[in-house]
């Protein structure tokens, strides 16, 4: 097994010193705690930077809101879409670099940030930038009396909402920090954007790169540290919304300070445990390779990855012997290296709680295939396949965010459905059959915000994303993120 060797870019820009973007600029507070940044692939670290102190954070909403008023604000729509293309070109450019950076720092696959997350966080930008110039209200005719022959006409406008505070989650930085810059841009917005304490890199670097595309200082800051630094931008009265990526728990917390704070708009994309099911028809082979891509894919910590697994009765034998086979042959390796298949968990705190699951599932007998944690260094346990001990089994019920699948066999639809929805979350569900029929019938009974057939987790930028139930509140994608990043003006006149 070899390594990609470390691009002379990464190297140096690993040397630091490192710290927040704001205002068109790197700053670096000496003075500041620093934050260190480790390899999850070896448990070294990798590099630190600077935590941005209070005073800094407050300058970076400034900073976004003048350029909200002023610099952003007042380019025009064809404008806006030509720069979010212009950053999409630099990012395409810059991929290897800013691949690494992500690799490094996650543990993520250098295969997965080359293939799927620096491609896809070109493709959502584009995306996002087309709809610059199409963001449209709409006219209406009033009823209203029409005492001397005096007319009404009303319209609506689509207006930017201010800043925007991002704050994002450890799994897929970069692609997840490009979902909020690039709505909130292109509807005119400005962003102050807190990535996770443990993946700060990419961003830093994309935020050096939208200065390079010509976005002007001010609409895009970067500013890091921990939750406080999240906590801080939420309270800011000239942060006008929140777009949050995380846990349910930090999700909820979130939601409550933005309300508490001013009222202010929220979306919340808060995972879940989605299920999947497998019918009766289904073909096993293409059972076993979609849960062996979506399931276990970034070691499980994908927010809408399959956790439960309801498969009928009969194909649970030839199901689970062709995953056990599948998941024992994975190659386990470093992030850099382009022939591992399966990596590290994301972080120290994460890895202990997945082992503390394992160990549990051991002593429950759950164990189908895996179940243990591997030798470091780096933060490494086996992918992992559990039966479950009945609806009720924690293994079921709660989000893991890991390597650990858990499968329960049904013998009719009815018990599906009720199995499957029977969870407070609904962030995404699949359901595997070639009855056509049978999963039309399916799809609307099913609560997830998103509902996959014979695929799971794919996303797209043309399709709306966000979960039902405690899984969120709010939409990404498509054109319903247009609602959430734009207030909407209504204008009446008489003539
Ligand atoms: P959190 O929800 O704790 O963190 C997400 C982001 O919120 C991070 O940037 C975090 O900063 C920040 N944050 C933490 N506390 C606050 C606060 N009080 N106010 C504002 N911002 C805050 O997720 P973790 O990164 O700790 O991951 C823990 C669990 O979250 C995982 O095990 C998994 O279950 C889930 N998760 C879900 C994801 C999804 O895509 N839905 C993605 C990642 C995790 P900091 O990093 O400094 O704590």
């Amino acid at each position: 097994m070899s390594q990609v060797p470390v691009l002379a870019s990464v190297d140096t820009f690993l040397r630091g010193p490192l710290g927040s973007f704001v205002d068109g600029q790197s700053v670096i507070e000496a003075e500041q705690p620093s934050l260190a940044v480790v390899d999850p692939s070896s448990g070294k670290p990798l590099t630190e930077l600077r935590e941005a102190s209070p005073a800094l954070v407050a300058q970076a909403v400034v900073s976004a809101r003048r350029a909200f008023e002023h610099a952003w604000g007042s380019t025009t729509p064809y404008q806006r879409g030509v720069l979010l293309n212009r950053l999409a070109d630099l990012i395409e450019a810059n991929g290897e670099e800013l691949a690494q950076l992500e690799s490094l720092s996650s543990g993520k696959s250098i295969h997965l940030t080359r293939q799927l997350e620096v491609p896809q966080s070109v493709a959502f930008l584009r995306y996002f930038a087309g709809w610059a110039s199409k963001i449209t209200g709409q006219t209406m005719t009033p009823s209203l009396p029409s005492l001397h022959g005096e007319q009404y006409a009303a319209f609506t406008r689509r207006e930017a909402v201010g800043v925007v505070a991002g704050i994002t989650p450890w799994n897929f930085s970069l692609m997840i920090g490009i979902w909020k810059i690039g709505s909130a841009l292109t509807c005119g917005c400005s962003v102050v954007i807190k990535p996770s304490e443990f993946t700060p890199l990419s961003l830093l670097r994309l935020a050096q790169l939208a200065v390079d595309a010509g976005i002007p200082p001010g609409t895009l800051n970067v500013v890091n540290g921990r939750g406080a630094v999240g906590q801080q931008l939420i309270a800011h009265p000239q942060v006008a919304k929140v777009s949050f990526t995380g846990s349910v728990p930090t999700g909820v917390a979130v939601g409550k300070a933005a309300f508490d704070a001013n009222l202010t708009r929220v979306t919340l994309e808060l995972g879940g445990k989605n299920p999947a099911a497998f019918l009766a028809d289904v073909d096993v082979e293409a059972a076993v390779q979609g849960i062996v891509q979506t399931a276990y894919v970034h070691q499980g910590q994908v927010c809408a990855a399959p956790e439960r697994l309801y498969i009928h009765r009969s194909k649970v034998e030839a199901i689970c012997a062709g995953l056990a086979e599948r998941l024992g042959q994975m190659q386990v390796g470093h992030a850099m290296d382009e022939a591992a298949q399966f990596g590290p968990l994301a972080n120290q705190t994460h890895h202990r709680k997945i082992v503390a699951l394992l160990d549990q599932a051991r002593s429950r007998g759950q164990v189908m295939c895996g179940g243990n944690a591997l030798p470091g260094p780096g933060y490494f346990v086996e992918p992992t396949l559990l039966l479950a001990q009945g609806a009720d089994d924690p293994f079921m019920r709660e989000e893991t965010f890991g390597p650990i699948v858990c499968v329960q066999p049904f013998d009719d639809e009815e018990e599906l459905v009720r199995l499957m929805n029977d969870s407070p979350f609904g962030l995404g569900a699949s359901v595997w059959t070639n009855d056509l029929s049978k999963a039309m019938r399916l799809i609307p009974r099913i609560e997830a915000g998103t509902v996959w057939i014979n695929m799971h987790t794919f996303l797209d930028p043309a399709v709306p994303f966000g979960g039902v139930k405690g899984s969120g509140v709010g939409r990404e994608f498509g054109s319903a993120f247009i609602d959430d990043y734009t207030e909407l003006k209504s204008v009446m006149m008489r003539f």
